[in-house]
């Protein structure tokens, strides 16, 4: 019997390692960890990420049921709970799906030394990603740091080999008889279901139509909010890009950006700890705590940083341009470390993803592989001007906007640009000897 162990891929169908392990002709028990690794560090007990994750794991479980099947799900850390489950029940190996992060590594590696002993198999597939780890290179061997050719290599490998669906859902009969297991409350984990609820993604035709010419205008529903559904595996990658390939390429290149991110982290774990540019480490940031208390509360006085802020912290999400914005806005502005406002992002994001997040900071940073030139710094007046004219978004979040109750931009825009961009020059002279 082989168990089949859901991690961020929380779906029956097109799910290559299930679909792998189901092939096999063995009998498969499917099985749920909830990580107290993971959960452990998350302080706010009413965390929409778990919720989510809570209400995927239920729905996949009475599907499995009605299969005659079900879903193991267990709380604690992983190799425990493995070694438990090893003494339970006759395991001749475990089928996963590939997780790149640096935790996760870590973690499988734990299990892999674990299972050597008893000599079981554990066997990883790539799910997540049409592209994974060293499969995009270079001509010369080496991964890409620079986002354009990385996309054309990336386009031109997959125009040779189209990415196949795993028809996981047609092979439901290999899954192991079993009676129906309990399933631990959110309450016994030290959980409380969240008040912000996740939204389906939408996939409709139109919106992938008219997305390159309004995904940049965040008052309009115009994005497909599918980042959560990639995050957990609720939605196929495969499917999206077939979806992309049929209706809009703009939007295909956004999925290459994730895969981008995804190949870097995995080439260049520290890169979430430090700089990716090795000139820009030494930044002598300000890294003043009352500023960034306001910028986190969205009472920074620029209209479209305070808007995304309390978008984020009402919802879980932020539209892409107004990300820009508030990143470029804390690290250029205030000179606050972009370390700070990725740990803020990555408590906040119902998205949170560590590959995009670490990337797309660095890049907003200027710190990055492939960043903004740190000199191009983000007026937010303008930025207001291009994309939220009529202030419709402004409106949404900051309804006293335009009120004596609205307060005054807490610091000097043009003298801001000019002291980060002195604070950069300086790191560049500094790393230069
Ligand atoms: C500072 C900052 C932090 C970010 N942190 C995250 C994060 O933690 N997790 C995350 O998934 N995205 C992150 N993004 C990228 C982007 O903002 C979100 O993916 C996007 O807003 C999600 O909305 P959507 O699904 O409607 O996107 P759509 O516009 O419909 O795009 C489709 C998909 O493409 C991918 N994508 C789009 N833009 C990017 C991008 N710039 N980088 C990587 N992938 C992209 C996402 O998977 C997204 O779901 C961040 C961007 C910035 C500027």
């Amino acid at each position: 019997m082989l168990l089949f162990w859901f991690r961020r891929d929380l779906r029956l169908h097109d799910n290559a390692g299930l679909y792998h392990a189901l092939e096999t002709g063995k009998q498969v028990l499917p099985i749920f960890i909830f990580d107290t690794e993971i959960l452990d560090k998350l302080s706010n007990r009413r965390d929409a990420r778990v919720d989510f994750i809570y209400q995927s794991i239920t729905n996949l479980k009475k599907q499995l049921e009605k299969e005659g099947s079900t879903l193991l799900v267990r709380y604690g850390k992983p190799t425990e709970v493995i070694k438990e489950l090893l003494l339970e029940y006759e395991v001749e190996g475990i089928y996963t799906n590939r997780d790149y992060e640096p935790y996760a590594r870590e973690r499988d590696e734990e299990v892999k030394a674990l299972l050597k002993e008893p000599s079981l198999d554990f066997i990883r597939f790539k799910d997540s990603v049409i592209f994974e780890r060293s499969e995009i290179l270079s001509l010369s061997g080496t991964p890409y740091k620079v986002y354009t050719p990385y996309k054309k290599t990336w386009k031109k490998a997959f125009k040779e080999k189209m990415a196949a669906p795993f028809p996981s859902e047609q092979h439901h009969d290999k899954l192991l008889s079993h009676h129906k297991t309990p399933l631990p409350t959110l309450q016994q984990m030290g959980f409380e279901p969240a008040d912000i609820p996740t939204p389906d993604p939408n996939l409709a035709e139109e919106v992938l139509h008219r997305y390159e010419d309004t995904r940049n205008l965040p008052a309009l529903d115009a994005t497909t909010r599918l980042s959560p559904h990639l995050r957990f595996g609720t939605v196929s990658v495969r499917e999206a890009v077939l979806l992309a390939l049929q209706h809009s390429d703009t939007w295909l290149q956004e999925l290459i950006w994730r895969e981008f991110f995804m190949q870097l982290l995995f080439h260049f774990p520290t890169s979430a700890q430090e700089s990716f540019a090795p000139k820009f480490r030494h930044i002598a940031w300000r890294n003043n705590e009352e500023n960034f208390q306001r910028w986190c509360e969205g009472k920074t006085g620029f209209p479209l940083v305070d808007a995304g802020m309390r978008e984020l912290n009402s919802t879980g999400f932020m539209h892409n341009r107004v990300r820009m914005v508030v990143a470029s806005f804390l690290v250029k502005d205030l000179l606050i470390d972009w370390r700070w406002g990725e740990a803020y992002f990555a408590e906040k994001l119902l998205d949170y993803e560590q590959a995009s997040n670490v990337g797309n900071w660095q890049w907003a940073a200027g710190t990055g592989a492939d960043a903004q030139p740190y000199f191009r710094i983000f007026n937010p007046d303008n930025q207001v001007k291009k994309f939220d004219k009529a202030h419709t978004y402004i409106r949404r979040w900051v309804p006293e906007f335009g009120t004596s109750a609205y307060p005054e931009p807490m610091v000097v825009h043009s003298m801001a640009r000019d002291r980060a961009i002195a604070a950069y020059k300086k790191a560049i002279a500094l790393a230069a000897g």
